[in-house]
């Protein structure tokens, strides 16, 4: 997480009607897959974690993006390396997403993301359990599940690089993956696929506390917060107002739909953000699992709008 304004807004309410007349037999059968395991999301956030600093550029990152790949490629999910070079304040950067592409029925995708690199300090070993660690590994898991189904849209799950800023977050310093991205998307075409983005920061943090991003498009965070106020997380999923510049902000300006569940209450005060106390200790399997019902039951309502398409 770069930066944030805060914005106490009234949120507009969409209306979204969903029809889920001869789905049951489908929902059934999923009832009965393994769902999403906040324990094995926790395993990943601790293999991560002990690569230690994981800085853009840095061996270490190298290091666990290698681990990433390895355990998609166990999952059997294809991976693709998005290589740039970043301008940065220290200079140029060589970085790389990490897309895991997930083909379904139909052609439309929605993505899933959340960067995997942590911040740069300098003056002591930041590494970013909650900041950098979760959201890597909430899109592992997430991966193995959505791999042993049959889905209706095809999903991409993105490892962005780059998120932090160098220095201070500004326009050209941070989201660097996310902007490099949504750039390519744009010049290639494929940006008229992607129907929404749902991004992941901070999720693993044990005091789990998600509120709505006034930045975010309301219609997805309806839909996200009802579907946790369905599954009985509504208290995990605060109403109140914030305004989050995140890796979901290039899509939003691009006119993609995006939502960032991002638990910025992260310690007193927020005083485990961006310090030695950001540990895995501080980060719990069970906010892995509800995060990961919550995101799930979301792409499920989208893929009935899809159906009804
Ligand atoms: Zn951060």
């Amino acid at each position: 997480m770069s930066r944030l304004r805060e914005a106490r807004l009234l949120g507009l309410l969409a209306v979204c009607g969903f029809v889920s007349l001869g789905l049951a037999a489908c929902q059934d059968a999923r009832a009965a897959e393994p769902g999403f395991s906040g324990g094995r999301a926790f395993a990943d956030l601790k293999r991560l974690v002990a690569f230690g600093p994981r800085p853009s550029g840095s061996p270490a990152l190298a290091k666990s993006r290698q681990e990433i790949v390895r355990q998609l490629q166990q999952a059997g999910v294809p991976v693709e390396d998005d290589n740039f070079v970043a301008a940065t304040p220290l200079g140029s950067v060589p970085m790389t997403n990490l897309i895991a592409k997930l083909p379904g029925a139909r052609p439309q995708v929605v993505i899933v993301a959340g960067h995997y690199e942590t911040k740069r300090f300098d003056d002591f070993p930041f590494v970013g359990a909650n900041d950098g660690g979760s959201s890597a590994a909430f899109l592992l898991e997430l991966a193995r599940v959505l791999a042993r189904r049959k889905n209706e849209l095809t999903f991409w799950l993105v490892f962005f690089d780059g998120e932090e800023a160098f220095e201070q977050f500004t326009a050209t310093d941070g989201l660097y993956g996310s902007r490099h991205l949504v750039a390519r998307l744009t010049a290639n075409g494929e940006l008229s696929r992607v129907e929404a983005m749902i991004l992941v920061d901070m999720i693993g943090d044990a005091k789990l506390n998600i509120c709505r991003d006034y930045n975010s498009t309301p219609w997805l965070t309806d839909l996200v917060f009802r579907s946790a106020r369905r599954l009985g997380y509504g208290r995990y999923f605060s109403d109140e107002q914030r305004a989050y510049e995140d890796d979901h902000m290039p899509f939003v300006n691009a006119g993609v739909s995006a939502v960032d569940l991002l638990d910025f209450d992260y310690g007193p005060n927020n005083s485990y953000w961006h310090t030695p106390q950001d540990t895995v200790d501080k980060c719990s399997p069970t906010s892995f699992t509800i995060v990961g019902r919550v995101v799930l039951a979301t792409l499920e309502e989208l893929e009935k709008t899809a159906r009804l398409k």
